[in-house]
């Protein structure tokens, strides 16, 4: 069974990905940072479906903890996908954004890709098939007011995808990012009223988790082998 590391899946993007990899036949390893107790409870609604799920928490901010847990999951063999999800955003119009603002929201979205990512690649390159996913945003491809940090650490992720599935195609991983839009999760709770979501949005509503999972489940499947250093944008139909 292949082993599946899902960063923030104690939010909603994350948990919706847990649960499409795990349906896929994944074992998923349920990643949380502070809120372990969801990772676990999420973990084992898995379980009792049938699934195969563990829990874990670190902060990916953490280089050395991050570390240490991966390589203690690496000793039961090595992590075929990863998706990179832990994100936050901090958002002000970049006169008034602290440097702390700034800082924090690169050093989570973007440091915590390499932080994650970086130790799990040559275990995932010797079995010569991976898949690595990074959820960024709409923000790094449009820009959007009050996220010059957070559309930075997303834009960051893109390049990084781009070059690193240069580097690992030859070795059958291949490495995607999604950019999802506004999508239905407790980080844009009442962040956009609902006729603001219409001015936004052609298809005029929120994106689902479940619309994200759906594509980065595709996007881990042997059906998207040919598909390495792209950006999806799941966003109905944002320019
Ligand atoms: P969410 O519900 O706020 O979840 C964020 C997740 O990131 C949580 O599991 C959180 O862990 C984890 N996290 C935060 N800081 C962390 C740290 N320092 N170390 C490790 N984990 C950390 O967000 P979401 O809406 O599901 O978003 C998931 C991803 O999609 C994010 O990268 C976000 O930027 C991106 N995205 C979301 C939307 C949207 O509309 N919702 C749109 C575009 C992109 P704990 O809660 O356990 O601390």
């Amino acid at each position: 069974m292949k082993r599946a590391l899902v960063t923030g899946a104690s939010g909603g993007i994350g948990e919706a990905v847990c649960r499409r990899l795990s349906a896929d036949g994944l074992h998923v390893i349920v990643h949380a940072n502070s809120r372990l107790r969801q990772a676990q409870d999420l973990s084992a609604a898995i379980t009792a479906e049938g699934g195969s799920a563990q829990a874990v928490a670190f902060d990916v901010t953490d280089r050395a903890r991050a570390g240490t847990v991966l390589e203690e999951l690496l000793a039961a063999g090595p992590i075929q996908v990863l998706v990179n999800n832990a994100g936050i955003h901090d958002d002000a119009v970049m006169p008034a954004m602290t440097p702390e603002q700034w800082s924090r929201v690169i050093d989570v979205s973007l440091n915590g890709f390499f932080n994650v990512t970086q130790p799990l690649l040559l275990p995932m390159m010797a079995t010569r098939w991976g898949r690595v996913i990074s959820i960024s945003s709409v923000s790094a491809l449009t820009g959007n007011r009050g996220q010059a940090n957070y559309a930075a650490a997303k834009a960051g992720l893109h390049g990084a995808t781009k070059s690193l599935a240069i580097e690992l195609a030859s070795r059958g991983v291949t490495v995607n990012a999604v950019a999802p839009g506004i999508i239905a999760t407790d980080m844009i709770e009442g962040a956009f009223p609902k006729e603001r979501i219409e001015q936004l949005v052609p298809m005029k509503r929120a994106g689902t988790p479940k619309e994200v999972a759906d594509v980065v489940g595709f996007l881990a499947s042997e059906a998207a082998a040919y598909v390495t250093g792209q950006i999806i944008a799941v966003n109905g139909g944002m320019a």
